[in-house]
């Protein structure tokens, strides 16, 4: 229900208590029933996201002359991104607001920058991607006129590096790997792909969207993780949100390059008004100091012991949800997964109307649909609620078979 212009104002306590009572139907991601969407650390990290934003929520990272905190802090998050991502020297790098940004520059990149050179005809550039990567992709390829030629995964569910090439053409920009996969869990190989694309000489993409801030702390943690980072030769560009496994305020990821050349061609100047030059490396226009702050606040509070023991919390309950769901007969694991995701199906129930089921006993539940499939991502607030969860899903599975419910034309949205 929508209302008009408030008329009158009203003290920040009422407006307080409208608010809560507003979020009463939220979902308790504290509590763990979240599958995705918050990514929670504690209350103490919270906090300091929060102090920190409101610090700096009036400065504009627009504005690097009038702030140069803010400034400050987003080379020191990049530069932060680009030492454990194994960036060579003179690699770059922005904070953006989201994957979606980050994914939109690096297309718009590889796309400006392979224009030095190729289709004259005016057919439109390709991006070659996997089933399994992103809608961001899509939604990227609209905005920019580009073509997404979407390939099939392996059998394995991860990226097929040979069906990748076979769909180059000459108006191929880019390829792109996932670290991981969404859907699965699932790390492409993207030293497969790498060499793939420094065959053709096209750009590599790595969306390290739900990877970039869990892969390296799991794989120092002696979790056995495949290269995916600029350590992979032909990687130019990467995407890594700090709002997933970063733990910091909503708003904020990162977009690497491995050469500021390839990043020159992300940004934006325009001139030809009574105003001057107008320059902006990423797609906003004014940008949020306070996003920018709490990110480097909290990546300073909880550096890499912090990361590391967070992962570590990560990976022990993701183990348990993986092995929890290969010990129930009705269910198999999709695929092997890497970290942080579990997908699972069935051959003997409907595992929609299992999901059905689990959302009546108060759990946000997510889905996959190739193949049909219960999708939870894992983050430290389940570390307390696994057990309870995993006997909601054989109870869920018990009442399904009971009454043979079947779930048919349910829509699924990735959210
Ligand atoms: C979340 C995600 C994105 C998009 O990021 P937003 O922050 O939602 O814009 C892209 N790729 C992958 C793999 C993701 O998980």
């Amino acid at each position: 229900m929508s209302q008009g212009f408030p008329k009158s104002g009203a003290s920040w306590d009422e407006l307080k208590r409208r608010m809560l009572d507003m979020s009463r139907h939220d979902v308790d991601w504290r509590g763990g029933r979240a599958a995705l969407h918050v990514y929670y650390a504690g209350d103490d990290v919270l906090a300091v996201a929060r102090d920190a934003y409101a610090m700096f929520m009036s400065e504009s990272a627009l504005a690097p002359a009038a702030f140069p905190s803010v400034a400050k802090m987003e080379r020191d998050i990049a530069g932060a991104a680009l030492d454990l991502l194994h960036a060579p020297d003179g690699a770059v790098g922005y904070v953006t607001s989201g994957g979606t940004e980050s994914i939109l520059l690096a297309m718009k990149a590889a796309r400006d920058w392979s224009r030095n050179g190729r289709r004259s005809d005016g057919s439109p550039p390709e991006v070659v991607l996997p089933r399994s990567a992103h809608p961001a992709f899509d939604k990227a390829a609209q905005y920019l006129g580009v073509k997404p030629v979407r390939v099939p995964t392996a059998a394995n569910y991860r990226a097929d590096s040979v069906l990748m090439a076979s769909a180059i053409t000459e108006n191929t920009i880019m390829l792109v790997a996932s670290a991981p996969a969404l859907p699965y869990g699932l790390m492409d190989p993207v030293a497969d792909i790498a060499h793939v694309a420094l065959e053709h000489d096209v750009w590599l993409h790595v969306d390290a969207c739900v990877g970039g801030f869990i892969a390296p702390f799991a794989k120092k943690l002696g979790y056995s993780m495949p290269l995916f980072d600029f350590g992979v030769h032909g990687v130019r560009s990467i995407s890594a949100d700090l709002h997933k496994y970063g733990y910091t305020a909503k708003g904020a990821s990162v977009v690497l390059y491995a050469d500021a050349d390839f990043a020159s061609y992300q940004s934006t100047e325009f001139v030809d008004w009574p105003k001057g030059k107008y320059y902006t490396p990423t797609l906003a226009g004014t940008r949020s100091g306070g996003v920018i702050a709490a990110a480097w606040a909290v990546l300073h509070y909880l550096g890499e012991n912090g990361y590391l023991a967070l992962t570590s919390r990560v990976m022990r309950t993701w183990r348990r949800y993986v092995e929890g769901i290969r010990a129930i007969p009705e269910l198999y694991v999709i695929g092997a997964p890497d970290l942080a995701i579990v997908s699972f199906g069935s051959n003997v129930v409907d595992i929609f109307a299992v999901a059905q089921e689990l959302s009546q006993r108060q759990w946000y539940v997510s889905r996959i649909t190739e193949p049909k499939g219960i999708h939870q991502m894992v983050n430290p607030a389940h570390e307390a609620i696994v057990d309870e969860y995993l006997d909601d899903v054989t109870a869920a599975i018990a009442r399904v078979r009971s009454s043979a419910a079947r779930v048919d034309c349910l829509e699924v949205t990735t959210y």
